[in-house]
């Protein structure tokens, strides 16, 4: 990397060739300099030995200042070249590492240090700015890779069904039960689509939302005990028991937003507790602070995962057969960073899982 950087360097210099140098401006400074040094010094001289100043010159008076402007000018220029090399390389460099960046190459880094303290401050902060551009263009491959992925699974296997049962209106192959169970799949899998795409449209206007609007009081109590009756058609089937602990809390937020984040939590601990699973749900207010607590008797959460779980499309089980996308938890978390309001997670392999989440009284 180091020497390709160097050769870059070298072509930079080529293409900078309609301009001067910085090597060549400096150089030549130093010898315009120079040249005015020697040409005041043998000027004094002559106006010295003109005025009898100096007696005792020399039989060829101008000998001497015609040696010293030359000695000035050869020293300086051969000097101002090696001193112009320990700052000019580098920053050739770091143009070269810039055109790379320009160009896509976030992989690109400076290698090479100088004693000049200023440069290897520059240098430095252009390497943390290319570990930033490389995070974010990972990222942003991870997420649309993910994004195509969740999107075109459904889409498939939608295409594959309709497709079957466009055929078999001409060939009448498929029996009534084949005939239901295709019809059903589509309709699955165009929910999930539906869900995919009002999640992803969630997340986005949160992310891009800097202060909360709309805001309100309600009881935040009863706004849970909403919550878990709009999921009641969820928790019968799976035959999940729920047990409230709520304190009449009143608080001030845009309550839809609010609601999502229970929807999100509440739905999780139903659907990862399993038939016959129990789900609890307390609030509770001390001093300046409501804590939430949703917890079920679960599955659980592994070790791993426990720090995956709020990325973006992150799901624990990778054959993604459960019922969701990944991105319920990610809406929870920016939820919660719009609040102020603090959010864990404890949860046992096997054992349970549960999200604690403090939400803060006193608006800051
Ligand atoms: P999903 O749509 O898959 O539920 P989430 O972002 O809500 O996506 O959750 C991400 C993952 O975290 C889930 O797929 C699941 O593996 C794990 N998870 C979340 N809540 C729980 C829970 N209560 N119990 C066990 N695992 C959970």
């Amino acid at each position: 990397m180091k020497n390709s950087l160097k050769e870059k360097a070298h072509k930079t210099k080529s293409r900078i060739h309609s301009f001067r140098s910085l090597r060549t401006v400096y150089t030549l400074l130093v010898l315009l300099i120079l040249v005015s040094a020697g040409f005041i010094t043998a000027s004094v001289y002559i106006i010295l030995y003109t005025l009898d100043f100096i007696p005792s010159a020399a039989l060829t008076p101008l000998i001497l200042p015609v040696i010293m402007l030359f000695s000035c000018m050869i020293i300086g220029t051969i000097l101002a070249l090696f001193v112009g090399k320990l700052f000019i390389d580098p920053l050739r460099q770091l143009i070269a590492a810039n055109e790379e960046i320009r160009h896509g190459n976030f992989k690109v880094r400076m290698s090479e240090h100088t004693i000049i303290g200023e440069l290897n401050n520059l240098m430095n902060s252009f390497n943390s700015m290319a570990d930033e551009l490389e995070a974010t263009e990972l990222f942003r491959n991870d997420f649309i890779n993910s994004f195509s992925h969740e999107f075109k699974t459904p889409i498939v296997s939608i295409r594959g069904f309709a497709r079957q049962l466009q055929k078999d209106n001409d060939l009448h192959l498929l029996s009534d039960e084949q005939r239901k169970e295709y019809t059903d799949i589509i309709a699955y899998e165009s929910d999930r689509l539906a869900r995919l795409s009002s999640n992803i449209l969630m997340l986005t206007k949160f992310e891009n939302q800097q202060i909360v609007t709309d805001k309100t009081e309600f009881y935040l109590d009863e706004q849970i005990r909403r919550i878990v009756l709009l999921l009641e058609k969820q928790w019968t089937a799976a035959e999940v028991e729920i047990e409230l602990d709520l304190d009449e809390i009143k608080y001030s937020f845009n309550e839809e937003m609010l609601s999502q984040m229970w929807l999100n939590l509440i739905g999780n601990a139903i659907k990862f507790s399993g038939k016959g699973g129990k789900v609890t749900v307390s609030c509770k207010k001390k001093k300046d602070f409501i804590y939430v607590e949703i917890g079920d008797n679960g599955e659980g959460i592994s070790k791993e995962s426990l720090h995956k779980i709020f990325e973006k499309f992150y799901q624990c089980d990778t054959s993604h057969k459960s019922n969701g996308n990944g991105l319920g938890l990610a809406i929870v978390k920016r939820i919660a960073e719009l609040a102020n309001a603090e959010i864990t997670v404890k949860s046992e392999a096997g054992a349970g899982t549960t999200f604690y989440v403090n939400l803060p009284t006193i608006e800051t």
